[in-house]
């Protein structure tokens, strides 16, 4: 199986410090996954002045220019999402910090150093589709959903079983979510909230649930939302399309109940090309393609684990067929047995055939598109 992991140098093993780069969002996501694991962190940097002289679990925020005299040889795991890694990582190297050597990001570091030091199976980032049933219908949608050929509710039985299978089988998800489609039209979201709530909390760094505000939460959705601490992210299309009254009643009744949100209105969006004009890339293209787009958003359904959630909604669309290594049967995996599900981790950080022929979020897709367009 192809997969990034194995690039750390030898000096990483054996280390009892690092120096987190990143007090934001990530690093904030990540908290709960340093609370388990015994490593010394002496300061956290971040070039933010706003958030220097502060502090990250007790440790103070420095900026990079005070940090650089005192770190010596300790590693720096960075805490940021994918395309501030990209920036970071450039800030790094002209400095003479090598990636993997001197840094590396807290996906790879959790999927590759937490195995070798401490034998834990760590996934940075796994979405489930809970419905494809959605309220808008966005032509260029990244999980093609007006182009389904059937719009489902996935049961919450069927959902409680994969999610059984995948946390019997894995220790640590720092970013959990649960997406549609619109998730709010999902009769059992309160079930799969609790569930997840009172099984899996400690294994999950964030369980954030993806809304497009366009339908009314109940009373009892907001309480459990904010009960079990999850993460509403909202995405907001009202400039495109005219919910703006629903998107502030969802805003407003968000922070009177006291949840963490985000709204989200400056989403760039790329022109995917599937299933309308999917890409033909040559062998050479695929594999230049595949070092720009590396989300790492795995996905988890029907009792199988994905590389990519993008893969898996363009097989539910029922215009694509996966092919037998893009996914892996959880119940085929002996859960006992930690290294056969080391098997999951390394799926985590591979590829999918679906890339040959998808635009993906790399930077070397620059088909720009207004995000939220409808389809007539
Ligand atoms: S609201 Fe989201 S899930 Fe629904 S069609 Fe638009 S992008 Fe796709
Ligand atoms: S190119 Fe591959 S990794 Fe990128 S979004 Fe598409 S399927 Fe996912």
């Amino acid at each position: 199986m192809r997969t990034d992991l194995g690039k750390l140098t030898d000096d990483w093993k054996g280390i009892t410090s690092i120096v987190p780069y990143g007090a934001g969002i990530v690093g904030n996501i990540c908290k709960t996954l340093f609370e388990q694991v015994d490593l010394t962190i002496p300061f956290v940097i971040d070039n933010d002045k706003t958030k220097q002289g502060k502090k990250w679990r007790g440790r103070p925020i420095i900026s990079f220019e005070e940090a650089k005299p005192q770190l010596g040889t300790q590693k720096i795991v960075v805490m940021a999402g994918h395309d501030a890694y990209g920036k970071i990582t450039r800030y790094l190297n002209a400095y003479g910090f090598v990636e993997f050597e001197d840094f590396c990001n807290v996906g790879h570091f959790m999927s590759e150093w937490l195995w070798d030091a401490k034998r834990m199976n760590c996934v940075f980032h796994v979405d489930m589709t809970i419905t494809t049933k959605c309220t808008l219908n966005c032509r260029h949608c990244n999980l093609f959903i007006p182009y389904h050929k059937t719009h489902v509710n996935f049961s919450f039985e069927e959902l409680k079983h994969s999610i059984d299978l995948f946390f019997e089988r894995i220790d640590f998800v720092t970013y959990f979510g649960l997406i549609g489609g619109e998730t709010f039209l999902h009769p059992e979201l309160e079930q799969c909230i609790e569930y997840l709530g009172e099984n899996y909390k400690n294994k999950i760094g964030r369980i954030t649930i993806v809304t497009n505000g366009t339908v009314r939460p109940s009373d009892s959705l907001l309480n459990i939302i904010k009960k079990y601490e999850m993460y509403l992210s909202i995405s907001d299309y009202t400039n495109v399309v005219p919910y703006g009254s629903k998107m502030n009643e969802l805003v407003r009744r968000a922070e009177e109940y006291g949840i963490d949100f985000s709204r989200n209105a400056s989403i760039v969006w790329t022109d995917f090309g599937f299933p309308n004009h999917p890409l033909k890339r040559t062998p050479e293209e695929l594999e230049n393609h595949l070092k720009s787009c590396r989300p790492n958003w795995n996905a988890l359904h029907g009792g199988r684990f994905y590389y990519c959630n993008v893969s898996w909604c363009a097989e539910q669309s029922g215009r694509f067929r996966l092919l037998p290594d893009d996914s892996i049967a959880l119940a085929d995996i002996d859960s006992k047995d930690k290294v056969a599900c080391r098997k999951i981790v390394e799926l985590s950080r591979g590829t999918s055939s679906f890339c040959r022929i998808c635009g993906g979020c790399g930077k070397d897709n620059t088909k720009f598109v207004e995000t939220g367009r409808q389809l007539p």
